[in-house]
């Protein structure tokens, strides 16, 4: 189970963070991905722009290799059990831990203006959503590993406390480590709402994805064999790690160790590698996005059978919690 809120255009750490794993999972296990629009309402409380938004999250999944007849594909705020969930969940959070999230704290210096309680508990409707599937394994970026435990913390509690219902959910990656895709400029991640001309967008065109990887960060070269990259050096390593062929990659290893390297020829390269792994993606999101009827039954299959998952869970969630009177 996993989720992708729709505050904007998917970007490159979320298809190697995320969805790249979906995609992999959907063929292994019985999966729900859904768009995380109620997470969104803590950030961004406009809803003029949701439905594109939805609309736009749903395209680039299924354009990414997504197949909603093989998975349950989503809208969060269709399964109104998650809120039931969410709320019995509150009672066994607490003010202290979630003052401390990382990712809370980031934000309340980001909108100091909108410190609301939904954004406090954002880690509890998080782990309403994963448990009410019972679900046990949560493909995501490394961002989200203090929410995971977070969940599981909620689901200890709930166990001990009302008896066995929920297995403790595990983040999950098909490689060794949790992903962070980093930004193009050497600060931080890439990201769906901030730092955009140092993002790579999966909607991106193939003049701008050029224009931004040729603006990246770099330096006048190593001067000495072997020596250890700086951070936004190894970022763009890191990058073409994730589209570019072997052999680039091990002829830029050998140049940057014995100081021929030319950023400028490394970058051209990551840059039409970049355009070869985004353009298919981008052309075929487009076509899906204009087609709303389409769209519409993808919403209503996909909510559909997590209802139906939803409804199972609660069922046991209220016996569980002697909510059962008559
Ligand atoms: P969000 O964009 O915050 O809704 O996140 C959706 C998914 O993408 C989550 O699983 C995140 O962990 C993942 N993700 C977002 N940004 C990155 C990034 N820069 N690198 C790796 N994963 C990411």
């Amino acid at each position: 189970m996993s989720g992708i809120r729709p505050t904007g255009f998917l970007h490159l750490g979320n298809y190697f963070g995320a969805v790249r794993n979906y995609v992999r999972m959907q063929e292994e296990y019985e999966c729900f991905f859904m768009v995380a629009d109620l997470h969104s309402l803590t950030t961004h409380p406009d809803t003029k722009d949701l439905k594109v938004n939805v609309h736009r999250v749903l395209s680039e999944n299924i354009a990414s290799g997504l197949d909603p007849d093989k998975v349950a594909l989503y809208c969060q705020s269709h399964i109104h059990e998650t809120s039931e969930l969410y709320l019995y969940l509150n009672m066994l959070a607490y003010q202290g831990e979630l003052e401390k999230t990382v990712t809370f704290k980031e934000k309340v210096r980001q909108h100091p203006n909108n410190v609301n309680a939904g954004l406090l508990t954002y880690p509890v409707l998080q782990a309403a959503d994963i448990i009410l599937h019972r679900a046990s394994l949560v493909p995501v970026g490394k961002d989200q590993e203090q929410h995971l435990e977070m969940a599981r913390n909620y689901v200890q509690r709930f166990n001990h406390r009302y008896g066995k219902v929920f297995p403790e959910p595990q983040a999950f990656n098909y490689g060794s480590e949790l992903i962070k895709v980093p930004s193009l400029d050497g600060t931080g991640k890439m990201s769906k709402s901030e730092n955009q001309m140092a993002t790579l967008y999966l909607s991106d065109d193939d003049d701008l994805i050029r224009k931004k990887v040729m603006k990246a960060k770099t330096d006048s070269g190593p001067t000495e064999n072997n020596s250890k990259k700086p951070d936004y050096i190894e970022n763009i390593f890191l990058l073409m790690r994730l589209v570019s062929d072997e052999g680039t990659i091990k002829k830029f290893e050998s140049e940057y160790n014995n100081c021929t390297i030319r950023y400028g020829d490394m970058k051209k390269q990551l840059a039409e590698d970049m355009v070869r792994f985004i353009a298919p993606i981008r052309q075929k999101a487009m076509d899906i996005r204009n087609n709303e009827s389409y769209l519409k039954e993808v919403m209503e299959k996909g909510a559909e059978k997590a209802r139906r998952s939803a409804k199972a869970t609660m069922e046991l969630v209220r016996q569980a919690m002697g909510l059962n009177y008559y």
